[in-house]
């Protein structure tokens, strides 16, 4: 039997053992997902080493500290975090599916990210991924973040990180500007694409960005999933734009590591009605 788990705390309430087992199932894999909270990442990453297992996500506070216990993929250096350990290497891969998550919740929607005029939200993890995944599609971000250092911060490093075309080639790089809560006035009218990468909406029915500024050309992807649908989707549905809600960033975080591990495609029906399923309860 292969084993997976999720390193994180608090984990008791996490939807992915429930999403990656039924995967398992469908696909008639033989493999458990536990949950685990150990007292760092990398020491959890090394007793999970020593336990046997073939694979972990990874989720807060540890996506940082398991750095020093993989080889990070050229993606997961460029974000600096892993949410995704493989042990079928040594030393063990570590992986960054978040940034996939964002890019395929959006192909799902039918919206490509290449070359988009996109506005992020947030610049914590949430705030990095969204970004990531942006900046890989050649797009023009601007990150707005309440707190203004730590999106000039992030777009600093992510300029260094993404110098170049996404492919390595003579495309166009992606081009980065940050601010505060104030700019999103100007930004978001222009933009294609907007990401709620704050936990803006989930304790109360406040959005980030004023129902004014929405339009019918804007794709919008609000990383929050509970409740799934925010008040800012709400707002941006009847504005006539296209709306993801965060269960779409979740589910293919979940779809990339489960096909990073077994090598084979996902049953993305399967594991997309359990962690609804989970999400309604
Ligand atoms: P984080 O690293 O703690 O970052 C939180 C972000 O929210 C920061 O940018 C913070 O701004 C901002 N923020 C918090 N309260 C705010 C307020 N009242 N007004 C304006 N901005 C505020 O958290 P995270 O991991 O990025 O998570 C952010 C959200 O995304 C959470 O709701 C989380 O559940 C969700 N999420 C979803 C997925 C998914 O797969 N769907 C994945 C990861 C996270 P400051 O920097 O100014 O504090």
């Amino acid at each position: 039997m292969d084993v997976y788990g999720l390193l994180g705390s608090p984990v008791e309430h996490s939807l992915s053992p429930a999403m990656h087992e039924a995967g398992y199932e469908a696909a008639g894999i033989d493999a458990r997902y536990v949950t685990c909270e150990p007292e760092g990442g990398a020491a959890g990453v090394a007793a999970a080493a020593q336990l046997d297992f073939d694979g972990l996500n990874v989720t807060v506070p540890f996506k940082q500290d398991v750095l020093s216990a993989v080889e990070p993929t050229p993606r997961a250096a460029r974000v600096g975090a892993v949410n995704t350990v493989d042990f079928s290497t040594t030393p063990p891969t570590g992986a960054n599916t978040d940034v996939a998550g964002v890019r395929r919740a959006f192909d799902h929607a039918g919206v490509s990210l290449d070359g988009v005029d996109a506005v992020v939200v947030g610049a914590g993890g949430a705030g990095r991924a969204a970004t990531a995944a942006l900046a890989e599609s050649a797009a023009s971000v601007h990150v707005a973040n309440r707190t203004v250092e730590r999106a000039e911060t992030l777009v600093d490093e992510f300029r260094t990180a993404f110098d170049g075309a996404p492919d390595g080639g003579d495309g166009p790089p992606a081009t980065l500007s940050a601010g505060g809560l104030a700019g999103l006035t100007d930004a978001v009218p222009d933009a294609d694409v907007l990401v709620n990468a704050t936990s803006v909406g989930m304790e109360s029915d406040e959005t980030p960005v004023g129902a004014e500024l929405l339009h019918a050309d804007l794709a919008v992807l609000d990383a929050v999933y509970t409740p799934l649908e925010t008040r800012l989707l709400r707002e941006a549905a009847a504005a006539g734009a296209e709306t993801v809600d965060g269960a779409w960033m979740l589910l293919f975080q979940g779809v990339e590591a489960f096909e990073l591990w077994t090598e084979q495609d996902a049953p993305v029906d399967a594991m997309n009605e359990a962690l609804r399923a989970g999400l309604e309860e």
